[in-house]
């Protein structure tokens, strides 16, 4: 079959022909009916290298799938051959404290593993076949179409567990700030405005993303910059909002944040983009709760499909063909992706 695979850091990701795997004891091989291009893809492929990752080269590109069981492993149960699944992504040791809780995405014994998931160190869903390492990664879909269910796996699940977190701040009157309102910005628009009664803000220096912010519920929509700062302090009576979410994550978003979120607020930083904040006692409105987040946990993959099979979130796909899947992430590099780009193979 035909596999998009990263076979070098720091260069284009190559079209190739490799082996069509089989399911040994255990594991499932799962036909992709949708791969997400993520942009974390971009940092991998871009700026990372062996000395931040352990990944082995080559493997497939994809950690946010869904597709049909295509054949199960040996002493497999409760699957059956044609049922539309989604792939849970963070793919942990399975046995530790934190994988037995579902949140493979905080699994104890990563360091030791030399893979994150498909698409992360081991094979991913840019290709015609995923071959899934156990039943356990496998959430069972029901009316969602598994295109329209492949973003929900990381662009909605990832914002998911972010804004769940912050439920308990976002009271009627309260203000939450999305900067970033692409692929997960615009699902953590829609998500808030599933889940909350918060006035949303997003903030992006594309305004292609400001309009379509708006379109998924945002209620202002600003580029990044003084007058933006001005505006939020401006509409939260100078107060600031309970939570930012930073999905971009430079260091001028994470300043940007700083600026408007509000004593006690939760500033949480989801993009990987290298920025940093200096913690101090003045550098923030004092009892800010600063985050890190990393995707989500199983538990909670299976609420963001549910709150998708009820209607309440949709992901926004573009589809690609397998041969076009190095024209996604160059059309994502460029801000050309309204929602997510999905390749269907
Ligand atoms: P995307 O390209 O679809 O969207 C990014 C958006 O940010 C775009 O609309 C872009 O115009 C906007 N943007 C870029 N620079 C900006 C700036 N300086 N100010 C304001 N807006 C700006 O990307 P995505 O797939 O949604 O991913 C967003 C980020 O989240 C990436 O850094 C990605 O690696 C990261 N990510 C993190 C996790 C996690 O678990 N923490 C999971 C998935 C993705
Ligand atoms: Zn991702
Ligand atoms: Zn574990």
């Amino acid at each position: 079959m035909q596999a998009l695979q990263l076979t070098k850091f720091k260069h284009p990701p190559d079209l190739r022909e490799v082996d069509d795997p089989t399911p040994a004891p255990g594991e499932v091989l799962i036909r992709i009916g949708g791969a997400g291009a993520c942009h974390s893809d971009l940092h991998l492929i871009h700026d990372f290298d062996e000395s931040l990752v352990p990944f082995k080269l080559p493997f497939t590109l994809g950690h946010e799938n869904a597709g049909w069981v295509e054949e199960l492993g040996a002493g497999v149960t409760g699957l059956e051959v044609g049922q539309p699944v989604a792939v849970y992504g963070p793919w942990g040791c399975g046995t530790c404290k934190l994988c037995l809780e579902g949140r493979e995405n905080y699994c104890t014994n990563q360091a030791q593993l030399p893979y994150a998931g498909g698409g992360l160190g081991r094979d991913g869903g840019m290709a015609p076949l995923l071959l899934v390492p156990s039943a356990r990664l496998l959430v069972p879909l029901s009316d969602l179409n598994p295109v329209d269910a492949a973003p929900l796996t990381d662009a909605g699940l990832t914002p998911y567990s972010s804004i769940k977190r912050s439920l308990s701040l976002l009271v009627p009157g309260s203000t939450a700030v999305v900067i970033g309102a692409g692929g997960l910005g615009h699902m953590a628009i829609q998500l808030l405005d599933a889940l909350t009664t918060t006035r949303i803000i997003a903030v992006d220096s594309n305004p292609d993303a400001l309009r379509y912010a708006l379109d998924a519920g945002a209620a202002h929509a600003f580029a990044p910059g003084p007058e933006a700062i001005m505006e939020i302090r401006s509409l939260t009576r100078g107060v600031g909002a309970e939570l930012v979410l930073d999905i971009v994550g430079v260091n001028d978003t994470l300043a940007f944040a700083a600026a408007v979120i509000r004593p006690l607020g939760h500033l949480t930083l989801v993009g990987i983009g290298g920025g940093s904040f200096p913690f101090g006692f003045f550098t923030a409105p004092y009892g800010v709760s600063l985050a890190t987040t990393y995707w989500g946990s199983l538990p909670e993959l299976v609420e963001v499909l549910a709150l998708a099979e009820a209607g309440k979130v949709r992901a926004e796909v573009v589809r690609y063909e397998l041969a076009d899947a190095a024209k996604a992430y160059d059309d994502l590099a460029a801000g050309r992706v309204r929602g997510r780009a999905v390749v269907v193979p």
